[in-house]
């Protein structure tokens, strides 16, 4: 069984059919890539799948668990995390706290034990920190763990963001445009670290505009184009694909 299925799915917003039936599947362990040009679809489609938008019809499953009537933090729970396109951080709070409070999805704590601060409590916040730390360490962000969000350059801005979607110990990462302003050795680095995310086990879905990266990247790659899916497959054979080139690679292929 897929680890992620969509199956049919549609989005309308008043007029505009945003998604018409897409279907796709993301296997266990791959990096999964969604291109298209711009209004294309693909953020819709993120937002379908992770509960932020309800579907107009059709479905999206988890290890065959429906999503499509779920909550965003219950589909959290079940271990499909995301990150946006616009960076969500607290900004006031240090590179350490913000991937804490993602590790909130994966504790128990509960307002009376943050109040009295019981043994289990205090245990259960000490892990939390040894495990936002080794989670900042695993993006490269390890020495940075005190210093404001707003401070970080924006390139760590980002990989602390996959850092606190890492805290809720997903299976499937989903990453919006997650290289997007970067220059091109952050480029290369943020590559990189999908690489090594993957070979730790993690399956990646992402939107990129960075089609060399993308291509570079992915075991497979969907096209959306005007809402519908054009086309699906190895990086290389979606390259060469002619509905591709002429709906949005141009003369970048
Ligand atoms: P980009 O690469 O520019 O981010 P995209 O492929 O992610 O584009 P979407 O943002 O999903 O495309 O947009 C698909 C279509 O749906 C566009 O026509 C967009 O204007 C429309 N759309 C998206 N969200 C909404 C919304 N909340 N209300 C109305 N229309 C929307």
């Amino acid at each position: 069984m897929a680890l992620l299925s969509v199956e049919d799915v549609s989005k309308r917003f008043g007029g505009i059919q945003a998604l018409d039936h897409i279907t796709l599947t993301v296997e266990a362990g791959e990096i999964y890539g969604l291109i298209g040009p711009n209004g294309a679809g693909k953020t819709t489609l993120f937002n379908c799948m992770t509960g932020l938008y309800t579907v107009s019809s059709g479905a999206v499953r988890l290890d065959g668990v429906a999503l499509q009537t779920q909550k965003p933090h219950s589909i959290v729970r079940l271990g499909f995390a995301r990150t946006f396109q616009n960076i969500r951080l607290f900004a006031n709070m240090s590179a350490l706290e913000n991937v804490m409070v993602g590790r909130h999805a994966r504790t128990r704590a509960n307002v009376l034990g943050a109040v009295f601060r019981g043994r289990r409590t205090r245990a259960e916040e000490a892990d939390t920190q040894e495990r936002a730390q080794a989670l900042l360490h695993r993006v490269g962000l390890a020495a940075r763990g005190q210093v404001l969000a707003c401070h970080l350059a924006y390139g760590d801005q980002r990989r602390l963001e996959i850092a606190r979607a890492l805290a809720t110990e997903p299976r499937l990462l989903a990453l919006d445009e997650p290289v997007a302003g970067m220059n091109p050795s952050e480029r290369a680095q943020m590559g990189e670290l999908m690489q090594e995310l993957r070979a730790d086990g993690l399956t990646l879905l992402l939107i990129e505009h960075d089609v060399k990266l993308v291509m570079g990247l992915c075991d497979r790659v969907a096209v959306l184009d005007y809402g519908r899916k054009i086309a699906e497959g190895p990086a290389e054979a979606v390259r060469n694909d002619p509905a591709v080139i002429a709906a949005y690679l141009g003369s970048e292929a």
